[in-house]
């Protein structure tokens, strides 16, 4: 041979040698970024399957859809886990100010509410601050509509408004609640989500209206203006049915006994598309691990993905998986979920519910020292803290959680509305997201780390 013609096999040779050397964390992210597979995941399942509230077709489908993909990705072990879960439905819904600037008002039924009477009803609404002042009034909110207006100072600290203010309300003779929508900014979209009653009180109808109607009816409350509303909703909940967690796994080489979860949940609430939630997390766990898979990169820990069902108002996927794998709980190094959007992640928080604090404190340090793995991704922080709601079942029993917390700046702004679509989410941020998550994933399946 000349030495011109050996000059493509030496450049092949090279690039082989020079993929050989590259860290895995190296591959991942490249791989992530060539092919946007999470990106073109979520665009399917926002645009073609689109809303999938627990007991719709489209959370069927959304099931059947991933568990097909994981099947094409080459997965281990695909299967469904059945889980029954409730089945609300929303119905027609309006509502209207009569008094004193007639004019329609945007609102969401709340999941789990029960509908108005045929026709509606029509009632003054009296505008409270905090259930502090609603007790003060106590029976003064008979036959009247409370409108619970507390101002965004985190979901955590609000959301108990939205879960709790229909009960609070009936206890005192309201004939309905509404619910300034919990979140910090507003284009008149209301934000729903699940609520609760409580068995000592009536079931009065409840929803959410915008931070724009909420802030201007206590104006008019102020100005000594009769409030007067009609609301009409034919929410009604049905009876149980069946549905399922999606399962698939890339089996571990050494210690296939041993898994680690990734997960998010599939179902979502029944406006917009849940892109952010949880549409985002369940396509960047299955990418982090198509990734893997991909790659040949081989784990010797099981690497298992677990697509919830039910997450938005009822948690039965998760209740049914802790249920499920009782005897193998001790086996699952962590659970990791994803369920706060699609902005980049910032930081893997350590959930250890039955340790000491001594263990947390050791336990941190160990997951710390799989931290070169996210090298490529900038600062990202591993410290102690929560995991998500699905996984919470089986972290209550000492399974050790791993929440990812992502940027969620603007999370909270679209959180259950009409606008949490497609058309927010950065193609990049989704491709970092599944390569970081798979390269910190993949590390702790290599090691021999255990929290528990
Ligand atoms: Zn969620």
């Amino acid at each position: 041979m000349t030495p011109l013609r050996c000059l493509p096999l030496l450049l092949v040779s090279l690039t082989l040698g020079a993929q050989g050397s590259q860290k895995p964390a190296e591959r991942l992210r490249s791989e992530a970024f060539r092919t946007h597979g999470a990106y073109t995941d979520l665009a399917w399942l926002c645009d073609r399957i689109g809303p999938r509230l627990s007991g719709s077709p489209q959370l069927d489908q959304a099931i059947a859809w991933a568990q097909a993909r994981m099947k094409a990705a080459g997965f281990a072990n695909v299967h469904l886990e059945p889980a029954m879960v409730p089945h609300w439905v929303r119905g027609r819904e309006s509502a209207e100010m009569l008094l004193p600037t007639p004019h329609r008002l945007n609102i969401l039924g709340l999941g789990g509410s029960v509908g108005t009477p045929e026709g509606g009803l029509t009632a003054d609404v009296v505008v409270v601050g905090s259930f502090d002042e609603l007790d003060k009034l106590g029976g003064a909110v008979k036959g009247k509509i409370v409108l619970f207006d507390v101002p965004f100072q985190g979901y955590g600290h609000t959301v108990v408004y939205r879960h709790d203010g229909a009960a609070k309300a009936a206890k005192y003779g309201a004939v309905a609640a509404l619910v300034r929508s919990v979140g910090p900014v507003s284009l008149d979209t209301p934000h729903t989500g699940v609520m609760g009653y409580d068995p000592a009180y009536p079931k009065i109808p409840t929803a959410s209206v915008t931070l724009e109607a909420s802030t201007q009816m206590r104006r008019m409350q102020d100005r000594g203006e009769q409030v007067r509303v009609h609301l009409e909703m034919g929410a009604q909940t049905l009876p149980d049915v069946p549905s399922a967690n999606v399962v698939g796994e890339i089996r571990g080489t050494e210690k296939p006994e041993e898994v680690v979860i990734l997960s998010g949940h599939l179902d979502s609430w029944d406006v917009g598309q849940g892109a952010q939630d949880d549409g985002a997390g369940t396509v960047t766990v299955l990418e982090a691990a198509r990734l893997i898979q991909a790659l040949g990169l081989k784990p010797r820990r099981t690497l298992r993905v677990v697509l919830w069902t039910n997450e938005e108002n009822g948690l039965r996927g998760g209740l049914a998986y802790r249920d499920a794998h009782r005897a193998e709980l001790g086996n699952i190094v962590a659970a990791f979920e994803s369920d706060s959007g699609s902005e980049r992640i910032k930081s893997f928080g350590l959930d250890l519910r039955k340790a000491t604090p001594e263990a947390r404190t050791a336990a941190l340090a160990s997951l710390k020292g799989l931290a070169s793995s996210l090298e490529p991704f900038g600062s990202i922080d591993v410290r102690l803290g929560g995991s998500g709601a699905d996984v919470s079942p089986m972290v209550a029993e000492g399974v050790p959680g791993i929440g990812v917390g992502h940027a969620a700046t603007h999370y909270f702004d679209i959180h259950h509305t009409q606008a949490d679509t497609f058309d927010k989410v950065d193609k990049d941020d989704l491709a970092f997201n599944a390569a970081a998550l798979a390269s910190f994933a993949f590390a702790l399946a290599q090691s021999d780390v255990k929290f528990q």
